[in-house]
């Protein structure tokens, strides 16, 4: 079976490409740059780069961003007064807490304090709610990314078998959500499931976010699925692998994400996406 490599790089600066163009539309309108806070816990060097690199978008794509870094001590009560601040502030549209925080912090608590109509990261319980009633406002970034690279091949998701592989919350339930919306028959396979390797062998479309290098082997793809790598796993070597066994994989599936350059770039881009987004809800 030939494969074909689904490109995460190109189509996400083909995104951003879009997104700078609405926005310089909106800023020749008259309107506000949207406008997007980061708020960051701890010296977290991987965290550090992710705030960079959403920053560095914002930047790109002519938004006004800024980011806040707390010390690893900061009180929950401190983070709750900046979300609150940041809630009422008309030049911020979207408000993102980078996770994972410290563990004397509640997430959730945090989460919920940010007003639901500027959570881009679509977190927020009324996000992910809506979202499982089928009428989403914020996507969560990565799913709608993984959907968005689905929707690039072009193929019709309907009826499909969708075998996701992970259930956190930031990945694998919502993108079983954002599948079942497609119409896909759905399976979520966790860390409980008996048997993972059987559900994989029959997917037409399988999204894998377990987080253990080379999870997934070749010869559990269908002839003809299509594969998703969320993975992003820092060998001893320093190289970055995916969750899948990709050349083995590769021989069986009809289009792939690679890692890297699948499944990453899209996360940022569609943040701007939703920052976009929230910029035009709350003008309208
Ligand atoms: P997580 O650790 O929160 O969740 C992992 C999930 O895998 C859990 O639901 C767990 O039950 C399941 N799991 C673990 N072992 C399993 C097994 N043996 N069989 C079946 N399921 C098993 O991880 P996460 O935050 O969802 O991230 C998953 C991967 O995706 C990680 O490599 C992470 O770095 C990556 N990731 C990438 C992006 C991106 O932008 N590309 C974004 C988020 C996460």
């Amino acid at each position: 079976m030939t494969h074909q490599v689904i490109n995460g790089k190109k189509i996400a600066a083909e995104l951003r490409t879009a997104i700078k163009k609405q926005t310089d539309a909106r800023v020749s309108k008259g309107l506000s740059k949207p406008g997007l806070a980061v708020i960051l816990v701890g010296e977290n060097p991987a965290s550090e780069v992710y705030v960079r690199n959403k920053c560095n978008a914002c930047e790109e794509v002519g938004f006004y961003s800024l980011s806040k870094t707390f010390p690893y001590g900061v009180t929950e009560d401190e983070l709750l007064t900046l979300i609150d601040e940041l809630n009422n502030n008309v030049a911020i549209n979207g408000i993102l807490v980078q996770l994972p925080l410290p563990d004397h912090i509640d997430e959730e608590k945090v989460i919920e304090a940010i007003n639901p109509l500027k959570d881009v990261d679509g977190f927020h319980p009324y996000n992910v709610g809506r979202l499982a009633l089928r009428m989403p406002i914020f996507r969560s970034c990565t799913p709608k990314g993984i959907m968005t690279l689905l929707k690039s091949t072009g193929v019709a998701l309907e009826g499909k078998e969708a075998v996701v592989i992970g259930a956190s919350n930031i990945v694998g339930r919502p993108v079983s959500l954002e599948l079942l919306m497609a119409r896909c028959t759905v399976t979520t396979c966790h860390s409980r499931t008996i048997d993972v390797e059987g559900h994989v062998k029959r997917a037409d479309i399988v999204i894998a976010a377990v987080g253990i290098p080379g999870f997934v082997k070749g010869g559990w793809i269908k002839p003809g699925a299509i594969v998703i790598d969320v993975g992003i796993n820092r060998l001893e070597t320093g190289k970055l692998a995916g969750d899948v066994d990709y050349d083995a994989a590769a021989k069986n599936a009809s289009w792939i994400t690679p890692v890297p350059g699948g499944v990453g770039p899209m996360t940022i881009a569609s943040l701007l996406e939703n920052t976009l987004q929230a910029a035009e809800l709350q003008n309208s």
